[in-house]
């Protein structure tokens, strides 16, 4: 008898029919004397049209009502859920994150989970009952109902499995698993039947949104070995875990396309120490995540000044250009500047370590496609590069042909 956590996301309990065909897997591992419990996010398009009309009262919403209104998504789906299996039979609960003693800090739209007391969670197990717990939502400690940010329900049951010690930790989507880059965009992917934490970590990253970049961060910390796996047939998924030896074999695990970062030029910032660290303490304090930064050379006129670019999640891009708009006065930039219009392309693997020449590779497939680079980044197990997004798709298809196939 084991304890299975599985997670499904929003392509899975899109409808009332898939969220009866998820009622009718959870029954089949329950009748194999399974416990079960079962993290749901909101129905597919229902926390971006929240989103949407938030946006439509108005561009920066208060944080916390962000909150309140997000969480009401993944809330519609648990009891859903628990009445689909109420009517094959199966004994269920829906819980809150709240109710699931998910406690998480005040950082609204983006909170941490900080502890996780699942009382009622072993007491529901212990009568029976399948739980179903939403996933994307917490509590902070003063109360109020907090997000663990977009893609969140992989960190809610991630840490739930952690929490509860769970022997399996299963991740439902629409796809087989996790795939040398997006199926979507590159038919030729391969699905992998593992990758470890590190890998997945660089992919999740650099925008291949299959998990949440925070769960697998978490899934690391905690050793929780988890499958990626369809919640639409029967099919072995992926395996993520430690790296083992023969992982380093190959050389490039996967290509990834971030579309979803914008690039913020700050125009002639004066040239001298402690600039750099007065903007981007600024943009920390605001909860803000910096991806790539590039500094230009400096021009020397009557006082050094040089440019700064940096990218910003899409989401964050607003609040940014507030935090960086303040500082005007007491930095002294000439103008800031942004552009949504880039595409951040990533190749990563653990491999990378043992071999040479993979950036200029990269390089190479890119210029011959007539791709120009805007920035790069790199990490032991990554090579990353801002290209117009316009070109994203393609070059991503071409990447993965010169490395994968
Ligand atoms: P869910 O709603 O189940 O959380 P997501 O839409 O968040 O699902 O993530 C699954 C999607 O991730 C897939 O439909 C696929 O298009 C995309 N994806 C991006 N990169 C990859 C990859 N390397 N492997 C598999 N899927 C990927
Ligand atoms: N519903 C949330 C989102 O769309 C959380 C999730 O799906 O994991 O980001
Ligand atoms: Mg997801």
């Amino acid at each position: 008898m084991a304890l299975i956590v599985q997670k499904y996301g929003g392509t899975s309990v899109a409808n009332t029919e898939r969220i009866k065909n998820v009622a009718a897997r959870v029954a089949k591992y329950r009748e194999n004397g399974d416990r079960v419990v079962v993290v749901v996010s909101a129905m597919s398009g229902v926390t971006d049209n929240l989103i949407k009309l938030s946006r439509e009262i108005m561009p920066l919403p208060s944080e916390r009502e962000m909150d309140m209104l997000l969480a009401t998504g993944e809330q519609t789906t648990i009891a859903l859920a628990a009445m689909a299996l109420h009517a094959i039979n199966v004994p269920a609960v829906s819980l809150t994150g709240a109710q699931a003693g998910i406690v998480t800090d005040g950082v609204h739209t983006k909170a941490k989970i900080m502890n996780i007391t699942p009382k009622q969670v072993h007491g529901l197990l212990d009568g029976g009952h399948v739980v179903i717990v939403a996933g994307f939502q917490g509590q902070s400690p003063e109360g109020h109902i907090t997000t663990l940010g977009r893609g969140g329900s992989d960190l809610t049951a991630i840490a739930l499995a952690a929490a509860l010690k769970a022997d399996l930790c299963q991740i439902y989507t629409d796809v087989d698993g996790i795939y040398t880059t997006d199926p979507r965009v590159v038919p030729n992917a391969q699905k992998l039947d593992e990758i470890s934490y590190d890998e997945l970590l660089e992919l999740a990253g650099a925008g291949a949104k299959v998990m949440q970049l925070r769960s697998v961060e978490f899934a690391k910390k905690f050793g929780v070995i988890f499958e990626v796996r369809s919640s639409m047939n029967d099919n072995p998924g992926t395996i993520v875990k430690e790296e083992t030896k023969s992982m380093e074999d190959v050389v490039i695990r996967g290509v990834s396309l971030d579309k979803n970062q914008a690039k913020l030029t700050i125009v002639a910032v004066p040239d001298r120490p402690g600039v750099a660290s007065q903007i981007f303490t600024a943009l920390a304090k605001a909860a803000i995540n910096v991806d790539m930064i590039v500094q230009n050379v400096s021009r020397t006129s009557d006082t050094p000044v040089t440019d700064l670019s940096f990218t910003v999640d899409k989401a964050d891009l607003l609040k940014a250009q507030k935090v960086i708009e303040g500082l005007k006065q007491e930095v002294g930039y000439r103008e800031l500047t942004a552009n949504e219009a880039i595409g951040k392309l990533s190749i990563v693997g653990v491999g990378m370590r043992s071999h040479s020449g993979i950036a200029a590779k990269l390089f190479e497939t890119l210029a011959g496609n007539g791709v120009n680079i805007d920035m790069i980044s790199t990490s032991e197990i990554k090579v990353s590069v801002v290209i117009d997004i316009a070109k994203g798709e393609e070059a991503a298809r071409t990447v993965h042909e010169a490395f994968l196939e």
